[in-house]
């Protein structure tokens, strides 16, 4: 049975993007590979506020998260965290064998200025790792007042996780001084799970070359070595390197203001409609992230008959709680290709099939 995700990540893929997948393939170190590389970088950059380069990764965006974590951690990180993804990071640096200290805030609270500054100042600090949008409580973090704060310490580079933002939002990766910036294909971008997008500054690429230890298929030396040849470091994914073209001519034809402006309005459609049956927000007031809302189950509906009830009768999904937020929260997606129809039939989806879900004690 075929059916429609509307959880925050895999999204669904437009027919037009999955048919730019179908095109034969090239080789890779072939002119056509390079001007279809090139031909994509200026759109990259633009998206994400950037003059440097945007750098292709076949992987997911764990792959060039934990890559960025080596190429320039030298003494020790901190990691930031207020949800899954984040709190995931202080354990992939640990397993890269780098010191690390953990910043925790609580699941959908957001990461606090103040509290990085103090932990930096103690010193010994090289690198910070930071989610924009924890995607796994659906809370958006203050990207401009933290950046300010992680630029009062010159040695900091920061490492700012945009999976689930990048494109939706305006993210001047330079005018805010972050050093790299990761995305990945499968949530904003509305593509297929299995390319991931990083672009480092000079700064960091200065930094991993004299960092050990980096490996080979995430260094971003090696990264760098071959975009100035208009390649990647290894076999690509192709097919979704196409997919990403097409989907940058769709974004240049609606114009990024207007995306924005989109995700904006739907993002708030769905809230308000939500809250209007009762709901609460998970995270706190101004802290919701742009292309998703997590709402708390405040009023104890069996969240996972109503996706039960969602998927069969309406072909739809929505997201029940990720981890320990396992039935005390529900996501819904507004992101990618999302149109104000397609919103629209999804909440009538939602009020039809809460109307036949039962409510459970509180646990
Ligand atoms: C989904 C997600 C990730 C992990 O991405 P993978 O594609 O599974 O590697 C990391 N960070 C955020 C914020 C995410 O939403």
């Amino acid at each position: 049975m075929s059916y429609k995700l509307f959880i925050p990540g895999p999204i669904a893929v437009s027919e037009k993007t999955l048919r730019a997948m179908a095109r034969p393939m090239i080789g890779h170190r072939t002119t056509e590979f390079v001007a279809l590389y090139q031909a994509i970088q200026p759109e990259l950059q633009a998206l994400a506020g950037t003059r440097d380069p945007v750098y292709l990764s076949t992987s997911s965006a764990w792959g060039v998260m934990e890559g960025a974590l080596r190429s320039v951690t030298r003494r020790k990180v901190l990691n930031c965290m207020n949800g899954a993804f984040s709190d995931k990071w202080y354990d992939v640096s640990l397993r890269a064998g780098k010191a690390a200290t953990a910043l925790r805030f609580d699941w959908g609270k957001p990461v606090d200025p103040d509290a990085v500054r103090r932990e930096l100042a103690t010193g010994g600090y090289d690198a910070i790792t930071l989610i924009h949008n924890e995607t796994s409580c659906g809370c958006m973090s203050d990207l401009p007042a933290l950046m300010r704060v992680i630029r009062e310490f010159p040695d900091v580079i920061s490492i700012v996780d945009t999976v689930s933002s990048f494109s939706a939002m305006p993210l001047p990766k330079d005018e805010l001084g972050i050093d790299i910036l990761i995305t990945g294909s499968q949530k904003a971008l509305a593509l297929p799970p299995g390319l991931a997008l990083v672009s480092a500054s000079a700064r960091a690429l200065e930094r991993a070359a004299g960092t050990e230890g980096r490996g080979y298929y995430f260094d971003l030396v090696e990264f760098q070595k071959n975009h100035e040849q208009g390649m990647t470091p290894s076999t690509p994914a192709i097919s979704l390197i196409y997919a990403l073209q097409s989907k940058l001519e769709d974004i240049r034809a609606e114009g990024i203001a207007n995306r924005h402006a989109r995700h904006a309005r739907l993002n708030r459609t769905v809230r308000e409609h939500v809250l209007a049956k009762g709901f609460t927000m998970f995270p706190p007031p101004g802290f919701g992230s742009v292309t998703l809302n997590c709402f708390a189950n405040n009023l104890g509906y069996d969240l996972g008959a109503l996706n039960k009830t969602l998927k069969s009768k309406h072909g739809l999904v929505i997201d029940g709680g990720y981890g320990k937020l396992k039935g005390k929260t529900f996501r819904i997606s507004n992101m990618g290709d999302e149109t104000d129809e397609t919103i629209a039939a999804l909440l009538r989806a939602f009020d039809a099939a809460l109307a036949e879900t039962p409510r459970v004690p509180a646990a």
